[in-house]
């Protein structure tokens, strides 16, 4: 999971839609956008590189949702705010129990406080001197394994303490190890290693190489893959 970086000052595109429909007599919110929804939906896929907010994969209009992180039921003020809205998968299609990200979260049997780490500013993108302090990947460094799987960090984070439990919580809220997504993820991983071989480079410079391409798919996943292969 990673930060999804939102500024004070609502970007122009979203906030024309949003404008035109709360200019509209007798609008209901966010269920008056009609046609304008793919327009926002669009706006909140660009700002988020083409990922989805929960689990990475990649997203396109046809393959996303538009999430409410506080949901339209428990503030239908927020419904239309942009610092509310995000971009997600459609989550394998609601297919229980291989559904996951909101599609997973909405179904009702989910308990517990929903931490919304993907605002966590300064807590959540990786560098090569600064992983993220939250999501770990389960890692067999003795055969130099990437299992697909993700958990969450063992270390405790100045400011937050013993938030494990939370972030396993988020982890099995939105079912990040549905088997679908670990085999995406192992994939994805052996197409980064066929990347390594072709373009001959060290961990180091494969991470660099990644780095900038914020739309590559599962982006923390990884990078914090690459990075333990140094560790
Ligand atoms: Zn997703």
């Amino acid at each position: 999971m990673r930060f999804v970086k939102k500024d004070r000052i609502v970007p122009e595109a979203f906030n024309s839609i949003v404008q035109a429909t709360i200019n509209t007599p007798g609008h209901d919110g966010y269920n008056s956008l009609g046609r304008n929804k793919k327009l926002l939906l669009q706006s909140l896929i660009d700002e988020q590189h083409s990922l989805c907010a929960y689990c990475n994969q990649k997203i396109s209009l046809e393959t996303s949702t538009i999430e409410h992180l506080i949901c339209q039921s428990h503030n239908p003020n927020l419904d239309l705010n942009y610092h509310n809205l995000f971009a997600v998968c459609k989550g394998n299609d609601g297919k229980i129990p291989t559904s996951h990200c909101d599609k997973y979260r909405a179904n009702g049997k989910q308990n517990g406080y929903f931490f919304p780490f993907i605002l966590f500013e300064k807590c959540i993108s990786t560098s090569w001197d600064s992983i993220n302090p939250f999501f770990d990947i389960e890692f067999n460094s003795k055969l130099r394994l990437v299992s697909g799987k993700i958990i969450p960090r063992e270390a405790n984070i100045s400011g937050f303490p013993s938030i494990k439990n939370n972030i396993q919580n988020v982890i099995d809220m939105l079912n990040l190890n549905a088997p679908i997504l670990i085999e995406a993820r192992k994939e994805k991983w052996q197409s980064v290693l066929d990347t390594k071989q072709k373009r001959n480079l060290d961990w180091k410079a494969l991470f660099d190489y990644y780095v900038k391409i914020e739309s590559t798919d599962f982006y923390e996943f990884v990078l914090i893959a690459i990075h333990k292969q140094e560790s």
